[in-house]
């Protein structure tokens, strides 16, 4: 699996429709958290986010949300930003447009929120379009930096640097909240909010 931890700017002038970082003034980080709700990985991000008075956004996936539904009621009630990954994790690359689209409907059915990331970051250019339509209005969201939390072959420590060495203010960071990524997640989230707050940094939701 070939990935970059610093989304290259070529990329970003390649796709200028979706959303990679945001501008800001401030000393401000947008936390994201891919692919939950689940029983276990998520209450463990929001007690972490809970001790940094943190806020980030959830892009969550439909069938999860309907499997664990008290935890995503928890998410939100937290002050944290749900958000759209499709209902079943499709890759919009292998999937016929008109299924792909059935699919965030139906995930838009569950989770109310403006925001799309898709998953793997696949998507056709007629897809996001479809999507940034009238009828769905989402706002794609990509990232700046990805922790690299979801791959096997990473060290917590080397998840942990990968954001360390990558983020700045206005970064869009990936996480996951699943089973895979809770052996990285349970070593380097605890130390990326403590290394960011001390350097006066704020975590907040995308909006
Ligand atoms: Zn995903």
């Amino acid at each position: 699996m070939f990935y970059l931890a610093k989304t290259p700017w070529l990329i970003k002038k390649l796709y200028p429709e979706c959303i990679w970082d945001i501008k800001v003034t401030e000393k401000i980080l947008f936390l994201t958290f891919d692919d939950g709700p689940h029983p276990e990985a998520t209450p463990f991000v929001l007690e972490q986010l809970r001790k940094h008075n943190a806020r980030a956004t959830f892009f969550c996936i439909g069938k999860n949300v309907k499997e664990n539904f008290e935890t995503y009621k928890a998410v939100i009630a937290e002050g944290h930003k749900p958000a759209n990954h499709t209902y079943n994790h499709l890759n919009g690359w292998k999937t016929k447009d008109k299924e792909y689209l059935n699919d965030v409907d139906e995930a838009s059915n569950i989770i109310d929120s403006n925001l799309f990331r898709p998953p793997y970051g696949k998507a056709t250019k007629f897809q996001l379009k479809a999507l940034q339509g009238e009828k769905f209005q989402l706002k794609t969201i990509m990232w700046d930096v990805l922790s690299g939390d979801f791959d096997v072959k990473v060290t917590p420590e080397n998840c942990y640097l990968n954001v360390i060495n990558n983020a700045k203010a206005g970064s869009i960071i990936v996480f996951h909240d699943s089973l895979k990524a809770l052996p990285c997640l349970s070593f380097a989230l605890p130390r990326i909010l403590e290394y960011f707050s001390e350097k006066n940094f704020q975590f907040k939701i995308l909006s």
